[in-house]
């Protein structure tokens, strides 16, 4: 771990609680955006028992923080996921009696001040919150904590995020684990503990309608959610296609869920992968055998099928728990033990969770690899080209490698990508581009709805072999037998790059010259072979052009 680090800070300080506490007349939970649900939701479940306790009403918080989203790169279309999640749980709250009180906030070094002097506007005695685990948040609940203790308000701020919390799983030698291995090892003997990891907060109660006479929380019910942030606006075209894709609320999340552990993924029905290509499948309701999870085991890294589950956007804003997706593989598969089995499709899913959890350990005990560093210092020094039109030509999907620029394509239309497209546009853009990794970590944040720090950070450091656990740094893809590999029957380029439609065989994934530029294809960028002798140089000799 690195020294210190503001996450073990601030669990020291949340252990604390104020001795004589302040008489409150309400309890709020601070809603982050990495927390979006009512269902299983730890602070607000706690909050919920407190105010039900004390015979005092509950009320929710949400601050919008235009400087946090820029600090972190947070793009349009993830902005606008928070604003329709916002609206719905509006809704969902409401008829509760629990208003959901939103805020616009800059700048952020005044945040803390901010919500202190709310919670006493509000009366309240306590303030809940989930962990969130980038260093910015962590040191403004450590501020928030003080500030508020010293006005005798009492904090709880929980783990919620993972299955297992960060700092519980460690080496022998009480390190952190830095190999994934050997993590998933030491994190799967906790799903059995006391008290159990996985199970469900319990439910939220409603407020007492009198609420709502209350002079200092009746009037929260009247605010309203805006429709966009200033700065992170959406096009229309782009909003209708994010609402299509990606539907706010938990009831949208749980049926992307159900569509995965029940329905089959279908082949050569494009509409599979693009949702908004036209015989898009819809779910059906009654169980298919060889659904998507039955076959992930095998199926996961196929691109031309929708063969994964598409949770992301909503696992990275907390509409749905990452402990209810794994209840939900208990429930399907009608065991009382979690399936880890590498040998298993929903063995194989659950290790994927893990994978989130690896790296949201990794950033809240290792922040620094959240600050432009490498993870391994030795790559600090690997001399990058500075190549403006070939940068843009990534971003743009135009490199003349079909794989590279349907992914790209993909991800700037849906603002998600599959996995291994992911692993191969990060690879073709650090190692036959030779472009900075953090470039692309940070074109990704701008335009994924998905976007989360912690997994964004461990994809992009592995592929840049700089990370923790990442490929070694002469293991570099070729993106034409990865395409071969990911997309056998090349429908997920002819999708996505219609102008390579007509061409069949081995050609969709290298068309020849001459044929590239009839269909006015652009020609590569770099030669592979010498672009992949390039960054072997490079990286064994950080410093050298
Ligand atoms: P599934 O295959 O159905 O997996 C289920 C869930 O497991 C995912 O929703 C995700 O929460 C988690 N998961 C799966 N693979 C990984 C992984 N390799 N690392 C961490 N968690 C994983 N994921 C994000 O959520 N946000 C990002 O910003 C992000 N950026 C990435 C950047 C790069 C360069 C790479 C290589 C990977 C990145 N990933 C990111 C991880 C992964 O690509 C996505 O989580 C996955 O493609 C989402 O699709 P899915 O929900 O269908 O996944």
């Amino acid at each position: 771990a690195d020294k210190d680090p503001p996450f073990l800070q601030l669990l020291e300080y949340v252990k604390s609680t104020v001795k004589t506490p302040s008489k409150g007349e309400a309890i709020v939970y601070w809603m982050r955006m990495q927390d979006m649900r009512i269902h299983d939701n730890r602070a607000l479940s706690q909050a919920s028992t407190q105010a039900q306790k004390d015979g005092i009403p509950l009320l929710v918080l949400f601050v919008l923080s235009p400087q946090d989203y820029i600090a972190h790169d947070r793009g349009a279309r993830r902005v606008d996921f928070i604003l329709r999640n916002l609206t719905v749980l509006k809704t969902l709250l409401a008829e509760m009696n629990i208003p959901l009180y939103t805020i616009t906030h800059s700048p952020r070094r005044t945040l803390p001040s901010r919500v202190v002097s709310l919670l006493s506007e509000f009366k309240a005695a306590h303030l809940y919150g989930n962990i969130e685990h980038e260093i910015d948040e962590l040191r403004r609940d450590i501020q928030v904590c003080q500030l508020a203790k010293e006005a005798s308000i009492n904090c709880t701020l929980v783990h919620d995020k993972c299955i297992i919390a960060p700092g519980t799983v460690k080496t022998k030698e009480g390190k952190t684990y830095t190999v994934y291995s050997p993590f998933l090892r030491a994190w799967a003997p906790h799903l059995a503990d006391e008290p159990d990891p996985l199970e469900c907060a319990s439910e939220v109660h409603a407020n007492d309608p009198s609420v709502r006479s209350n002079p200092h929380i009746g009037k929260l019910f009247n605010c309203s959610i805006p429709n966009a942030v200033e700065g992170f606006e959406l096009d229309e075209h782009d909003a209708e296609i994010m609402r299509t894709c990606w539907p706010a609320g938990e009831k949208a999340a749980r049926e992307m869920l159900d569509r995965f552990l029940r329905t089959k993924a279908r082949t050569s029905q494009l509409g599979a992968v693009d949702p908004l290509a036209p015989g898009a499948s819809e779910p059906t309701r009654s169980p298919e055998k060889g659904s998507r999870v039955a076959k992930y085991k095998d199926a996961r890294d196929h691109v031309d099928a929708d063969t994964t589950s598409r949770l992301s956007p909503y696992l990275a804003a907390g509409v749905i728990s990452a402990r209810e997706c794994v209840r939900a593989t208990m429930e399907y598969s009608g065991s009382k033990k979690v399936d880890l089995s590498r040998e298993t499709g929903i063995g194989r899913w659950v290790q994927e969770l893990a994978w989130r959890d690896f790296y949201t350990h990794v950033l809240a005990l290792c922040p620094r690899v959240s600050m432009g560093r490498p993870f391994l210092e030795k790559y600090a020094n690997v001399s990058w080209e500075t190549n403006e039109e070939h940068l843009q030509a990534w971003k743009d999907g135009r490199t003349g490698v079909p794989i590279v620029d349907a992914g790209m394509r993909q991800a700037n239309k849906m603002g998600w990508m599959h996995n291994r497209v992911r692993m191969i546009v990060a690879m073709y853009l650090v190692k036959d581009l030779m472009i900075d990794w953090r470039l692309g970590e940070k074109y990704f944040m701008e335009i994924l709805i998905d976007g989360d720090l912690a997994s964004n950070n461990g994809g992009w450091q592995w592929s840049a072999s700089t990370g923790v656990d990442p490929v070694p740094y002469f293991r570099i893809f070729n993106p034409y037998t990865q395409s071969k590999k990911a997309d056998p029957t090349g429908e997920y380029i002819r999708h996505f790059v219609p102008e390579l439609a007509k061409l069949r065989g081995d050609d969709i994934h290298n068309p020849p010259a001459k044929t590239a530029e009839k269909l006015g294809y652009p020609t590569p960028l770099v030669k592979h072979d010498e672009a992949r002798q390039r960054a072997i140089r490079r990286y064994k000799n950080p410093g050298d052009e």
